[in-house]
């Protein structure tokens, strides 16, 4: 990749950021890297792509050390859960055999695998080599008869943030508006004048977390076309370009590809959460204003009014245990308030939220739901988030796995809420499942007794 293609990337005209300085995200500064760098970026977005190989052309440290550590899940094909990696040894970067090595490689996953697609990963070694991926991709391509698509995106171009839109860059110029949708079945429920096809941009499926929400889709007529990326499959990426709306759930990193679904094909778009009952409906009703369907929209409200009524009354237990109960939050990007506004739904008090990766809109967002004097944690090493804790009088500690020890060294509740948790918390199931986890994390016996002295102590 070139400089000025990096730079292209890093100046999104969609991105708030862009109003403030000069270049959209923040250039990597030394060390900046450890926190993942472009390939994990990239790699992280795709990988849940399930029916395709994902081929990382490097040394085996950079696919051996970030593998698969996302929970998304898949309906069907699992492909991407096998690591491949050409591997690079000292040997071959002396010789010259990288391009051959990626090349039998392709083949053999192609022979042994039959994947829908090859997506090979760049790393740093063979992009400083100056291996030719483009040409092995075209020559593994009339080879095999397989799609084989080229991410550049070898670490040192720049951070994660960086990787997630040139995965998005990727797709949007080498996979999407590639093939046409399948028609919708004969025998579907829906009239032909009220289906409609989505898109979803930055929906990764978490734990699953997706399929609580689709079967409301279903019941409205709405047809997701393609997820990028949870569950998502590589021929429905293809004809994402069909879409008649598209909905960016939680990555503004892929904000690229949203809009230039728009630019391209004239897709609009909207920036959603599916966490929490305000964010439920906001989301349905924006969706269904989007496509343009009056019918649809008095559906959704019937949905929306049909769901909140049986939630309300499944909450009612755990709002009663739940209620008045402080939270300190810290997670990042559209999470910061999305699980603000669910938490709120459970009558919690949230004392300070982190910041990290959110954006100008994301902040505003956040002082309309607590406030204007809302507290925001752009960075939250252990002390800051401790001392927070024992300032406010919080009760828990909701945020990534990282900070897992810190709460329980601390001797605080914690509840992980970041992409390897195990439990689905998207819909309107998925707040009675939160509600549960932060019930079940409260309410521990443990707390109690970590706090009295030992008894060996005397
Ligand atoms: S791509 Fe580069 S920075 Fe990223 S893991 Fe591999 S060697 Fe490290």
């Amino acid at each position: 990749m070139k400089g000025n293609e990096i730079l292209a990337l890093l100046d999104e005209p969609a991105c708030e950021h862009n109003h403030k300085q000069k270049m959209g995200c923040s250039a990597p500064k030394p060390g900046a890297t450890v926190g993942g760098c472009a390939f994990d970026g990239a790699q992280i977005t795709l990988l849940p792509l399930a029916d395709v190989a994902h081929l990382v052309h490097g040394p085996i440290g950079c696919a051996g050390s970030s593998w698969d550590n996302r929970g998304s899940q898949s309906s069907g094909p699992d492909i991407n859960r096998l690591g491949f990696t050409t591997d690079l040894s000292e040997q071959d970067v002396i010789m010259g055999r990288g391009e051959r090595r990626l090349f039998h490689a392709v083949r053999h996953i192609v022979q042994h695998y039959h994947p829908a697609a090859v997506f090979i990963y760049n790393t740093c070694v063979p992009a400083m080599e100056g291996d030719d991926i483009e040409a092995v991709c075209r020559a593994a391509e009339q080879d095999t008869g397989t799609p084989v698509v080229c991410v550049d995106a070898a670490g040192f171009y720049g951070n994660k943030n960086l990787g997630n839109r040139i995965a998005g860059e990727v797709l949007v110029k080498k996979v999407i508006g590639q093939r046409e949708p399948a028609p919708w079945p004969e025998d579907s429920p829906v009239a032909p004048e009220h289906r409609h096809d989505i898109g979803l941009i930055g929906e990764f499926n978490i734990a699953g977390e997706f399929w609580q929400v689709q079967p409301l889709l279903d019941e409205l007529g709405i047809r997701v076309l393609a997820s990028l990326s949870g569950d998502g499959r590589f021929q429905e990426i293809q004809t994402m370009h069909r879409a008649q709306a598209n909905m960016l759930v939680c990555s503004r990193a892929l904000i690229n590809v949203a809009r230039q679904l728009q630019e391209r094909y004239q897709t609009p778009w909207f920036e959603g959460s599916f966490y929490g009952i305000r964010a439920m409906r906001d989301s349905l009703l924006k969706l269904a204003a989007l496509l343009n369907d009056d019918d649809l929209l008095t559906r959704t409200e019937a949905v929306i009014a049909r769901e909140e009524a049986w939630v309300d009354q499944a909450l009612q237990p755990y709002r009663a245990r739940l209620a008045g109960r402080k939270v300190l939050l810290y997670t990042g990007g559209v999470k910061s308030w999305s699980i603000v506004s669910a938490l709120q739904d459970l009558g919690m008090q949230v004392v300070a939220t982190g910041t990290r990766k959110s954006t100008e809109e994301d902040k505003q967002r956040i002082r309309e739901l607590m406030g204007e004097d809302a507290i925001m944690l752009e960075e939250g090493n252990a002390r800051t988030l401790l001392d927070v804790v024992y300032r406010y009088n919080a009760d828990m500690m909701i945020a990534g796995g990282r900070n897992m020890y810190t709460a329980w060294k601390a001797r605080l509740p914690f509840l992980d809420i970041n992409q390897e948790r195990e439990h689905a918390y998207a819909g309107y199931t998925g707040l009675v499942a939160m509600a549960q986890s932060l019930c079940l994390t409260l309410e521990s016996p443990v707390w109690a007794q970590s706090h009295q002295r030992a008894p060996w102590l005397g």
